[in-house]
């Protein structure tokens, strides 16, 4: 059975396992409270999504 020569290198593991990582997250600034928020989501923040209200979000 082959067997790899040397012991693969943090820096070698690391470098793949970046790849293996999900496309970065793009956060834009809800327009209504202005916290991050995800593209196509309802913001955490305020539950608006496209200007209308749609969870109810308790405020301190
Ligand atoms: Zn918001």
């Amino acid at each position: 059975m082959a067997v790899p020569k040397r012991k693969t290198s943090k820096s070698k593991c690391r470098m793949r396992k970046r790849s293996h990582e999900s496309v970065v997250r793009a956060a834009k600034a809800c327009p209504e409270c202005g916290a991050p928020q995800q593209p196509h989501r309802v913001c955490a923040a305020c539950g608006q999504y496209n200007g209308k209200q749609v969870l109810t979000v308790e405020t301190d």
